[in-house]
């Protein structure tokens, strides 16, 4: 039986009138799938509802956090506990002790970290911190990344690498767009050409060392150490925006898996266990300048704050080196499955993998970097989404964002969304 939305259809229409697009955050809106947004109740392990009642494997958990699932148990427990102590202090906890030590212990170019309220507040605080500790003012950061929202982050290409970054949006100043230069993600020569023009104003490179905001894109080998150092010899420091890899990609983030240090990490999502958290951390001479240690200021109200910590670090002691060696299991399981019924039903296509970070594209082209992801048939994908969640499958609704996976996924659950895909692909050949 066909599914009904009437509920989120109605709710939609209600919230369209009090927010912009109907949608706190926008790609919750599913402009570029074609449909009405999906209103979501509640959910449990890899299985989300929305208010009409209807069910779905959940591929989003909520565009990353729930490494977990939903509403597992240890982490509501322990948001219950904590809450009955006070939701927050302005003050410092105990826990916030814990939870650096715990981020400190799996992750070693951590010395020192400072907790913040999203990724988008650690990534601005990462390049204040990077600015005022070398004293220059320019950023390279990768076409197709996404790093929040803060001005100097929202910064497109412009016509070639020796130009100046353009706005993204309306509202950056082009004062500061000027200082943040773009070059295509894999592309060691661009960076390298970037250096020559710029290089001594070059105050840190930015990039998240597995893209997942234009889809799923790994660096190609060479490209991680290549960044490392190229910045060394220039004096200028590695960012690696861990908001979307950290604890995702393996135990010890991305940088444990491919073997690097950066001078700085930006964490986020799985660090607060679905609620809100950023962070920030690296070497300790660097965070040393951070106020009131140092004179770059930073500071927030719930920063630390005792919900969140009590989340994340539930969310996190739940996690061993097993955790990954099972999504590890269940990401070939889902992309061999995917590769075998694309094939069967001649779809171009193209998978993309980091563990549990999963990119599907239509099209047969390599996909290493931003401009090969929009090759993807978008028509295809819109399409494809809509008939996924019809069959209880939810995707995330848009080509440039990545599947993930908990370790409440199991065979099953892949094996059933591994049917919807035969099941779309056929719907769409017929
Ligand atoms: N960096 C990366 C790599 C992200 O994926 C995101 C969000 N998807 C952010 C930063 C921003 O995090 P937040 O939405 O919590 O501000």
């Amino acid at each position: 039986m066909a599914k009904t939305y009437t509920k989120s259809q109605h709710a939609f229409e209600e919230a369209k009138d009090l927010m912009p697009g109907g949608v706190n955050s926008p790609v919750r809106a599913f402009k570029s799938v074609n449909m009405d947004p999906i209103f979501m109740e509640k959910g449990k392990g890899a299985i989300v509802t929305d208010i009409d009642g209807n069910d779905y494997i959940d591929y989003v958990l909520s565009w990353g956090p729930l490494i977990l699932g939903h509403t597992n148990e240890k982490v509501v427990a322990e948001i219950q506990r904590v809450a009955e102590l006070g939701s927050s202090f302005g003050a410092s906890t105990l826990i916030e002790n814990e939870m650096a030590k715990l981020v400190m212990d799996r992750v070693p170019s951590i010395e020192m970290i400072r907790m913040v309220s999203s990724g988008t507040e650690a990534t601005m605080s990462a390049l204040r911190l990077a600015r005022g500790f070398t004293g220059r003012n320019k950023i390279l950061k990768f076409e197709g990344s996404y790093h929040g929202h803060g001005d100097s982050l929202l910064i497109k290409a412009g016509s070639g690498v020796a130009t100046l970054g353009l706005p993204d949006s309306p509202g950056v100043p082009e004062s500061v767009a000027k200082n943040t230069s773009t070059v295509p993600f894999n592309d060691l020569e661009a960076v390298k050409e970037a250096f020559k023009h710029f290089g001594d104003d070059i105050a840190a490179v930015i990039t998240e060392p597995v893209a997942g905001n234009m889809g799923v894109v790994p660096p190609q080998p060479g490209f991680l150490e290549g960044l490392r150092a190229i910045t060394e010899e220039n004096g200028a420091l590695l960012i690696f925006d861990e908001v979307m890899t950290g604890f995702r990609v393996d135990y010890g983030c991305a940088q444990g898996y491919y073997g690097l240090k950066p001078d700085i990490t930006c964490l986020g999502k799985v660090i607060g266990g679905g609620l809100p958290v950023g962070a920030f951390g690296g070497r300790r001479d660097i965070m040393e300048q951070i106020a009131p240690a140092g004179s770059v200021y930073q500071a927030g109200t719930l920063s630390g704050n005792p919900l969140a910590m009590a989340a994340g670090y539930a969310t996190l002691s739940q996690l061993t080196p097993d955790s990954y060696t099972y999504f590890q299991k269940l990401g070939d399981r889902l992309e061999q499955g995917f590769r075998a019924v694309a094939t069967e039903f001649d779809i171009p296509h193209t998978v993309n993998r980091a563990g549990s970070m999963i990119g599907f594209f239509f099209t047969n082209e390599d996909v290493t970097n931003y401009d090969k992801a929009k090759t993807s048939d978008l028509g295809l994908f819109a399409d494809v989404y809509r008939l996924m969640a019809e069959q209880g499958v939810y995707l995330p609704p848009s080509q440039f964002e990545g599947l993930f996976l908990s370790t409440a996924h199991t065979e099953e659950h892949i094996d059933k969304t591994i049917d919807a895909f035969r099941e779309t692909f056929k719907q769409l050949k017929s």
